[in-house]
């Protein structure tokens, strides 16, 4: 297979014109050659964090209770009431037309942070795994990457027993590590992920992380203050400290939302390789806090993107929500640039974003020889793009909203989106339709 375009952004910058080379799936080289001038090829990008099934919240939750004062907290009861209700069945439907929309959107992989695990009344199905294997269905039918993370959710909360809203997601570290390893055994990309330090207590983090054998390791953290105030008052320090110096994090380690982080996290959070596994949107929607992008960049942190809660689904608006959050805050522009993307926010944005969330996937992450074929096209006649040069034209793809310019999506060289849609889009969308009507 070959991809040609008159623009390819490698990892050493821009090929023009350029063919990009696949063989089973993997790129082999990059090199010069005729191209039309109207394609630019970007590397497609990992979402790193999904539940894919509150893809099906979207819209239900934006009206304000009588008693007001909604928030996190509050959302998540509403959340949870979902997950209760949610079946095999429904999880396949919803899962393949998130990932059309992701697909369709320039998502070329995704992280499952997946913990409805049981049957609405608690009771594991007949196979545990029965619901993990929805979402590589749906994944295999659509054509996304998929890395399962299985989540272990033991506690309802610092010290408190699960409620029955929480009563699929509960298990001990042995039956989760069965559902680990039964996952690997069907050949499916699988890391770990212990939900919290709200739900995982110190002991059982350490036997998830013995048995688990090196592969990622995605954790939410610090998405609340309360959760910093909890952490405190039962652990005695804020969670990505206690992290950093109780269990040691590295390049394995995910940590989701790191929001409330005090100046020595930041520095040391960046400093360890770790990835901030960032949902802009999502933070922004639940009323999470702002990510300190700036701080964290400037040390050289990691970082990757997600689209957690599916309010939102489009990389170019995580990435531009993370930019325009830092903006406002600091009263200046142009903050996430460096030199090695000639300081165009929208192309370090975007290939930093890629980078960190194919080491949190374990997959992909640049057009680089040796990696998987995952590629976005971009139509440079759009009119939001014509005339640009392709630095600009990657800034006005983020930066603004050009609905519409993704021409084509590869997956492990597949081309599973053209002329912007998914081959399955009709049908997946009737199911979809069926279901939530
Ligand atoms: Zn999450």
């Amino acid at each position: 297979v070959e991809i040609a375009a008159g623009h390819v952004l490698t990892s050493r910058g821009w090929t023009s014109p350029g063919i990009i080379d696949v063989r089973d799936g993997r790129i082999v080289e990059i090199r010069s050659g005729a191209a039309p001038s109207d394609r630019m090829a970007i590397p497609g990008m990992p979402n790193l964090h999904s539940h894919a099934f509150q893809r099906a919240l979207a819209g239900r939750t934006e009206r304000g209770s009588p008693a007001g004062h909604d928030s996190f907290w509050t959302w998540r009861t509403e959340m949870y009431e979902l997950a209760g209700s949610i079946r095999p069945d429904d999880l396949e439907v919803i899962a393949a037309m998130l990932y059309v929309e992701m697909l369709e959107a320039g998502m070329t992989s995704v992280g499952e942070f997946h913990y409805v695990h049981h049957q609405p009344d608690g009771t594991p199905y007949a196979d545990p795994a029965e619901m993990s294997r929805r979402l590589v269905a749906a994944a295999a039918r659509t054509g996304i990457a998929i890395t399962m993370l299985p989540v272990l959710y033991v506690h309802g909360g610092f010290g408190a027993p699960p409620s029955d809203l929480q009563r699929r997601f509960v298990m001990g570290v042995d039956r989760y590590l069965a559902i680990v390893e039964a996952l690997r055994s069907a050949n499916v990309a699988t890391g770990v992920a212990p939900h919290s330090l709200r739900a995982v207590g110190e002991a059982e983090l350490r036997d998830l992380l013995a048995g688990a054998g090196r592969c990622p390791i995605h954790i939410h953290a610090a998405e609340q203050a309360r959760e910093v105030e909890e952490s405190l008052a039962h652990l005695g320090a804020r969670p990505v400290r206690w992290l950093l110096d109780r269990i040691g994090v590295d390049e394995r380690w995910c940590l989701v939302h790191a929001t409330h982080m005090d100046d020595g996290e930041v520095a040391d959070l960046a400093r360890s390789g770790a990835v901030a596994g960032l949902c802009p949107t999502t933070e922004a929607n639940l009323g999470d806090g702002i990510f300190r992008g700036v701080e964290y960049a400037t040390s050289g942190g990691r970082f990757g993107i997600g689209s957690d809660s599916h309010v939102v689904v489009d990389p170019a608006e995580e990435l531009r929500a993370l930019e325009t959050s830092q903006r406002l805050i600091h009263r200046r522009r142009n903050l996430l640039q460096d030199d090695g993307s000639g300081r165009h926010v929208g192309r370090y944005v975007w290939s930093a974003a890629a980078r960190g969330g194919g080491i949190a996937l374990g997959r992909g992450g640049a057009i680089e020889a040796g990696l998987p074929a995952d590629v976005v096209i971009l139509d440079l006649a759009h009119p939001r793009l014509a005339g640009l040069s392709p630095n600009e034209a990657l800034d006005a793809f983020i930066l603004g909203s050009a609905h519409g310019a993704i021409a084509e999506v590869y997956v492990n060289g597949d081309r599973r989106v053209e002329g912007g849609r998914h081959r399955l889009h009709d049908e997946v969308v009737r199911a979809y339709r069926r279901r939530a009507e």
